[in-house]
This record gives structure tokens, sequence and C-alpha cells, in this order.
């Protein structure tokens, strides 16, 4: 059955009498060409185990279970559920496992811990919009080995996250990003292959995740709030924007910090790469913990 026509998607709902849920941000991909290219970036390996975020009605678990070991496709919506069994019903045998559940809710160990033990796992998602950070931020930070994440989200959100430090679209996003990984656009993907068109045009990015962290901080909160502090306050100099984040560190401390970092007083923190940030939020750290802090 091919999932990618509009005819066939409109008949599955009817016959399932289900609509498009823009709560859950439901645009069904309906280009075979880039649901193919989507699963052939997923991993290096097809022993891979595959975590799918948000299967619909299954287009892309379809290609996914032809070319990996297994794939585990955590879905929210229980009206699609009967309906990923009946697409699904042709993929080899054992290879998908759907779970229905808010990924936001999931207990990411318990459901892949065992399959970490047996090889590589990766993450694929055509994402929800109204949810991409949050979810790329729980998957980072639940600190699993994840070989790549590879999602499809809004072309300029994928700017962001793969922004050069300095650029317009660089933001704390980015650099949080850079602590975990490095992530690289594969392709652009217009609005026209969707079924409902989205507003505005959709991009590929895949993220590897570092096996080791090239950039190891004192203290991981520090650095997150370093960052966050630098660009909350974006168009402040770096010591004002850091003295509005660290109110127990006197303004001249933080001034002479960041000097002391081999910047100017009057930078900005978008400037700061993740090397950077990991130096600047080091000499934060020493310095609460000198004052008791
Ligand atoms: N993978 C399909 C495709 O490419 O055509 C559907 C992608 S659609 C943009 C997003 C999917 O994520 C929908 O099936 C939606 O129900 C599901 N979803 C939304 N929020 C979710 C959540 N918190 N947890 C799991 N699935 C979610």
């Amino acid at each position: 059955m091919n999932l990618c026509d509009i005819r066939t998607i409109r008949d599955i709902m009817s016959i399932y009498n289900i609509n498009f849920r823009k709560e859950f941000g439901q645009n069904f991909l309906t280009n075979r060409t880039v649901v193919e290219d989507i699963a052939d970036s997923c991993s290096d390996t097809e022993e891979a185990t595959i975590l799918e975020i948000g299967p619909g009605i299954g287009v892309l678990t379809q290609e996914l279970a032809f070319r990996y070991r297994k794939v585990i496709a955590v879905e929210i919506d229980n009206g699609l559920i009967p309906v990923l069994k009946y697409t699904l019903s042709d993929c080899p045998e054992g290879v998908v496992e759907v779970v229905h559940q808010d990924i936001m809710k999931t207990d990411l160990h318990a459901l892949l811990d065992p399959y970490f033990e047996q090889g590589s796992v990766s993450v694929c998602a055509n994402l929800p919009y109204y949810i991409t950070t949050p979810i790329l931020m729980a998957l980072l930070e639940s600190g699993l080995p994840f070989e790549s994440i590879t999602i499809m989200i809004q072309a300029e959100v994928a700017d962001r996250l793969c922004a050069k430090a300095g650029s317009k679209d660089y933001g704390a996003i980015t650099a949080v990003l850079n602590y975990y990984g490095t992530a690289e656009k594969l392709f652009r993907v217009s609005a026209g292959n969707f079924l409902p068109a989205p507003k505005v045009d959709s991009a590929v990015v895949r993220i590897r995740l570092h096996k080791e962290k090239p950039y190891q901080p004192k203290d991981e909160d520090t650095l997150f709030r370093t960052i966050r502090a630098a660009f909350e306050q974006r168009r402040k100099t770096l010591p004002n924007a850091l003295s509005a984040g660290f109110r127990d560190i006197p303004k001249e401390t933080l001034t002479a910090i960041v000097e002391a970092c081999g910047h100017r007083a009057d930078i900005r923190g978008e400037r700061l790469d993740i090397a950077e940030f990991t130096a600047l939020a080091d000499r934060i750290y020493e310095e609460r913990q000198k004052r008791g802090l």
C-alpha cells in the first residue's frame, strides 16, 4: 500500500473515521523520495535500532522497517494505533513495535536500555512543530548514547540548529546542541510535500552525538546557565547579560572573568562558540565556589 498517495491516505482516514489532528502537529509526508532519503540517513548500520517519534500512519515506519533491525515507534494519538496495525502488517515480522505514548512522558531509559545493550540506537522523526525543541532537549538531556538524531523540522529552526557562532541564526539552542553533538542540514522539503500542507517549509537535520564530549565543563548546570544568560539579553554586552543571570557576582568581577577568557568587555555572547562558553562557565563556577555560592 502506497502511504504517500493522497487518495490512499484519505481512504484510510475515512475507513478509520479519523481526522488530521492539528493539536498533534499532524502533517503527513506524501513524497516517496523524501521518505526514502530520511530513512537512508538514520544510521550507518542496518543492525541499528531506530526510535521513531510520531509515526502518523506509518509512511516512514515502513521504510525504516525494511532497512534496520528494529523500529520502536512512539505515537501519542490513540486513533492512529489501529491504523498502524493495518499499514505496518506487511513489514518484516517482529521488526516494528508501536508504543502508544506521549514521547515527553516516556521513560526513554526503560524503553531503550535493552536495545543499547544490543548495538547502536538512532532517532528518526518528522517532528510536530509545536514541540520540536522540548523533544530534542529531552533526547539530548536523557544522556542516552544515541548514534544520531535525524529530524524533519521547520526550515527556520533547522537554520538555527546548524548556525555558526556569531551569525544571526546562532542562539542558545545552537550552543547547547554543539555541546552534545554536531548538526548538519541534509536537505530542504517544501510545504507542498505534506498533507495537509503546513504554512512553512521544512528541512531535515542530522545530529551526530559526540561519543566522548570534546568539552568537559566543571559543572554542566553552570554551563547551561551561562549560555541562557548570554542569549536572554542578546543585545547587551556579555558582562551585562551575565550580570542579569548571575546576580550574586558583582558586574566588575564578571567583566574581569570575560576579559580573563581573552574577550573584550564589549563582546556580545552570541560570538562565543561552545568551547568559549565552557571556558567562561568554568571561571564563573570557580568564582561561585570561592564565594560559597
Ligand atoms: N511520521 C509521519 C509522517 O512523516 O508522515 C507523521 C509526522 S506528523 C508531522 C507528527 C506525528 O507525531 C503525528 O503522528 C502526531 O500524532 C505525533 N505526535 C505529536 N506529538 C507527539 C508526542 N508528544 N509523542 C508522540 N507522538 C507525537
